[in-house]
């Protein structure tokens, strides 16, 4: 089914999986991480691209199996980054005959250390979203990325939010955002994009902060701000593990019950394959969640 006719009538519960690198990860993921999350009948399940060096194959592999064995629709992310449009005929192709019909359209990171122009079919994640339309027209939904403290290059957030109009307008039915740590800055960038012409569903993205180095690394990729409380807890309890698990859980927790009380069109959590925290936090949530999501 596709996600849009889903958000057309509840709130979507997400989780975002990576494909990892080595095989027996890959069968963790398949036949424990997955089944745990579905134990949290998630909606859906997206599956990136690119991230790590992982190949193609591996997303459309992973999708095909959240088709044909979880009740969750799959999302496959695809990148147009130094790609061509027979690249993605080919994988549209693959996930059509899998039966996924969701995709997260997406540019992708340009290529560090290359020298020369990237050469590509696409420039941006609308031109391949308005080539999809156009070739295959109505198989697929299409979903893009939006970014709440504004993508790293865009000049400002105005101007980001001008390029999600015309992702809408390319054929994206709903938006994952980026990671945000301040659900004021989500608040503030939902009501610009609302009064830009930004009328399809905006869903949050919550990632569960589970140890120092990783708020640190989350800030150096994506510029996020990070409200002071959350910094002095963990600078309090910098090296000890289990105090940092412990007051990102709670911190994770009350971020979505505030996303949830605050009505937002679904919850979107970057998992990081880690089920086990995923079940911790659901738990925590669960009363208002249930309501929340069924
Ligand atoms: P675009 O929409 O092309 O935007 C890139 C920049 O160009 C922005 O600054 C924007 O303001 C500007 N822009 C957009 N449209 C236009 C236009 N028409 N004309 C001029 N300027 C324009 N990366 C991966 O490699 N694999 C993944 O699986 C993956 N999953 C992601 C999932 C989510 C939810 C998010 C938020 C990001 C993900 N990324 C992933 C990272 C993403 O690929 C990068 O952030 C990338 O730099 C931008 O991708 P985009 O689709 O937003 O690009």
């Amino acid at each position: 089914m596709k996600i849009s006719e889903i958000l057309a009538r509840k709130k979507t519960l997400s989780f975002e999986i990576f494909p990892p690198k080595r095989e027996d990860e890959t069968f963790t993921l398949i036949s424990e991480t997955i089944k745990n999350m579905d134990a949290w009948s998630p909606d859906f399940i997206s599956v990136t691209y690119g991230a790590l060096g992982n190949t193609l194959s591996n997303t459309t592999r992973i999708a095909r199996h959240i088709r044909e064995n979880s009740k969750a629709e799959p999302l496959a992310h695809l990148t147009c980054v130094a790609s061509t449009t027979s690249k993605v005929d080919e994988v549209c192709s693959e996930l059509k005959e899998y039966g996924v019909e969701n995709l997260l359209t997406l540019r992708g990171d340009m290529p560090r250390n290359t020298e020369g122009p990237v050469l590509s079919d696409f420039r941006h994640a609308s031109d391949m979203a308005r080539y999809i339309t156009w070739k295959w027209n109505g198989v697929f939904a299409m979903a893009g990325a939006c970014y709440p403290e504004k993508h790293p290059e865009a000049p400002n957030l105005s101007t980001d939010i001008e390029y999600m109009k015309i992702k809408q307008d390319a054929g994206m039915e709903f938006f994952n955002s980026q990671l945000f740590f301040d659900n004021e800055v989500f608040y503030h960038f939902l009501l610009k994009a609302r009064k830009a012409g930004v009328t399809v569903p905006i869903i949050p993205g919550i990632m569960p902060v589970t140890n120092y180095a990783q708020l640190d690394r989350m800030i150096q990729i994506t510029g996020c701000n990070v409200p002071l409380k959350l910094r002095n807890y963990f600078d309090r309890y910098k090296d000890d593990k289990e105090a940092i698990e412990e007051i990102g859980l709670i911190f994770t927790s009350y971020q979505i019950l505030d996303l949830i009380a605050n009505d937002v069109d679904g919850i979107h959590i970057y998992s990081m394959n880690k089920s086990g925290f995923i079940n911790k936090l659901m738990q925590n949530i669960s009363y208002v969640a249930d309501k929340f999501f069924r």
